[in-house]
């Protein structure tokens, strides 16, 4: 992998990156993406509720990156509310019930980086990564190859996650029901 290809893939560079292109203060994505719904469709935002919303990761680590995240920008659990702390796993549930629907994985993994030492691009803004598995995708980024062509991608596979999601519905505001 070619030393601009490995930057250019680098999700933690590019949130970095995105963060300084924020319009919110020192920058975050999360919270402009939050304050501009008009614009769900090109941040890629699959589902919103009031207290958190579900969007696609603009460079993934696999096809089907998903973050849910809350909508106070807030960085440690110890600071959401129960409601949010609620939400924000049934919306990954959710989630991962769509990816389950779409893409059919082999597996997942689901977690939270908490500063950057442990990865984290944007650790002012707390999110839940989902990200789809399947066996011997660890090249996922070589497989794919050319670059350009993941902004189509990504693109195509928002149209069939929103698709699929109205089939299930919205999140409920008690967030109780869902896909
Ligand atoms: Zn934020």
């Amino acid at each position: 992998m070619d030393e601009f290809r490995q930057n250019l893939w680098s999700p933690w560079r590019m949130e970095f990156i995105e963060s300084l292109a924020g319009r919110n203060g020192p920058g975050c994505f999360i919270c402009d993406y939050r304050d501009d719904p008009s614009s769900d469709v090109q941040n890629r935002v699959v589902w919103r509720a009031d207290d958190s919303l579900v969007m696609m990761n603009r460079f993934p680590y696999t096809n089907g990156h998903l973050l849910i995240a809350p909508a106070r920008h807030l960085a440690e659990l110890d600071e959401l509310n129960d409601d949010e702390l609620r939400r924000i796993w049934f919306l990954t549930r959710d989630a991962k019930r769509l990816l389950a629907k779409v893409l059919e994985p082999q597996g997942f993994n689901i977690g939270l980086n908490f500063g950057r030492c442990a990865g984290a691009g944007l650790p002012g803004h707390l999110h839940i990564h989902i990200v789809p598995r399947w066996n011997g995708d660890t090249n996922f980024m070589a497989v794919l190859g050319d670059v350009r062509m993941i902004p189509q991608a990504l693109d195509a596979l928002y149209d069939r996650l929103r698709r699929a999601s109205s089939d299930f519905g919205s999140p409920a505001p008690d967030g109780e029901t869902g896909p």
